[in-house]
């Protein structure tokens, strides 16, 4: 694998495979343009250094074949003002158009494909399909980290048409080395802050970290699928029953591991899961029939504040209540808080995944902590410990 950094682009067609899967409305504009922005410094080095890029991204779900709203071509005036070149477009990915406009690019220049997914077999990982895409490059670079967990044609199997020339985007070099930075390399004491709804999505999660962190906080819906497992009273709170054995198991495996697990002592609990709910605090393992715990309590949150205060490096993912409703957003606005205040005594932050990356915008903490991974899917991927294909095709 080579380096972008001192890779020499001059005269070289590089094809990029980027994350432009933006949120578009009625009239087909952009309205977070986040994707883009955070692949523009790839795009110049490459300019500057000499090349030509040709994109291509996926757009949507486009079911079966073009269709208007997922058009990449939205995106054209955008990215040729973020880029400051004209962008020129082909309204095909592969074929006559697309080979043409690609033979013809010039250093400098840039051109947009038509987004991958309006043939089924970017997703299939259809061997041929990537072939044909890698015809109309020399060099082949991934900077899409939100798809890097997938085998599709575009982001995996074309790399072995690229057995010398392929390469990382500045994106994907920073969300691995940030990444790195906690499951790897973090220092001690390591605390993964760990919340949301169920603890199927997390469990995976829960398990790899078991023996690379000091600390694990559970909060979030998932937390009463633990107190359970200890024997609490949870009332009309969410569970998943069926995962009662598998949430002892890592508790015990933290044990073993001299991990420890922090379960919330108190809970903000409501008697329907509604802001305008009747509302009590109360012991978390104490929660009454036809109530339901939909935040942590004000003892749990002070708890967590004082953990996350005395940690080196930090990784959260998910909220610790109901966020979106303001009742019970009490705990995840003070984790947030307390996660900005450790970065600014010096410690490293992670925030990853859906929801608290939504969570950390809402609370405007996004530039007071340390990474905020664009990753989701992908990210939780990396650090359940999977080998992710679009990693691993370039680096093999
Ligand atoms: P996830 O996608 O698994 O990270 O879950 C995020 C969702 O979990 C958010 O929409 C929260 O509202 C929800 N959530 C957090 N705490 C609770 C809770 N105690 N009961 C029900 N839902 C919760």
């Amino acid at each position: 694998m080579k380096n972008i950094d001192t890779f020499d682009f001059t005269n070289k067609k590089v094809l990029i495979r980027v994350d432009f899967n933006v949120p578009l409305n009625d009239k087909f504009e952009i309205t977070d343009d986040t994707r883009i922005r955070a692949a523009i410094p790839t795009i110049k080095k490459v300019l500057s250094s000499g090349g030509a890029v040709i994109l291509i991204s996926h757009l949507g779900r486009p079911k079966d074949g073009p269709e208007q709203k997922f058009s990449l071509q939205h995106l054209v005036p955008e990215l040729s003002k973020q880029i400051g070149v004209d962008v020129q477009f082909a309204d095909d990915c592969i074929g006559e158009q697309a080979i043409e406009k690609a033979g013809s690019l010039k250093s400098g220049e840039v051109l947009l494909l038509e987004n991958l997914r309006f043939y089924k077999e970017e997703t299939k990982g259809d061997e041929a399909f990537a072939q044909k895409l890698s015809k109309l490059a020399d060099v082949y670079m991934n900077d899409a980290f939100g798809t890097a967990h997938r085998a599709h044609a575009s982001t995996a199997i074309i790399a072995k048409f690229f057995p010398e020339n392929k390469m990382f985007g500045y994106v994907m070099n920073n969300e691995l080395i940030n990444i790195n930075k906690v499951i790897k390399e973090g220092k001690k004491p390591i605390t993964a802050i760990l919340g949301g709804a169920k603890v199927s999505g997390k469990i995976e999660i829960i398990n790899n970290l078991i023996d690379k962190v000091d600390n694990i906080i559970i909060g979030g819906g998932m937390m009463f699928t633990f107190i359970k497992a200890l024997g609490g009273d949870i009332g009309n709170s969410l569970v998943e029953d069926d995962l009662l054995d598998t949430a002892k198991a890592a508790m015990e495996k933290a044990e073993e591991n001299n991990v420890c697990f922090h379960i919330p002592t108190d809970a903000v609990i409501a008697d329907k899961f509604d802001n305008d709910a009747n509302i009590k605090f109360c012991n978390s393992h104490e929660i009454p029939d036809g109530w339901m715990g939909l935040d942590i309590g004000p003892e749990t949150g002070q708890a967590f504040k004082d953990l996350i205060g005395a940690s080196e490096t930090i990784l959260w993912n998910g909220p610790m209540g109901v966020f979106e409703m303001p009742n019970f957003a009490q705990g995840t606005i003070e984790v947030a808080h307390a996660i900005a205040d450790a970065t600014k005594n010096g410690a490293f932050s992670l925030i990853g995944g859906g929801d608290s990356v939504a969570a950390i915008n809402k609370f405007n903490l996004q530039d007071e902590v340390s990474y905020v991974s664009t990753g989701g899917g992908a990210m939780l991927e990396f650090i359940e410990g999977k080998v992710l294909p679009g990693v691993a095709a370039i680096e093999e």
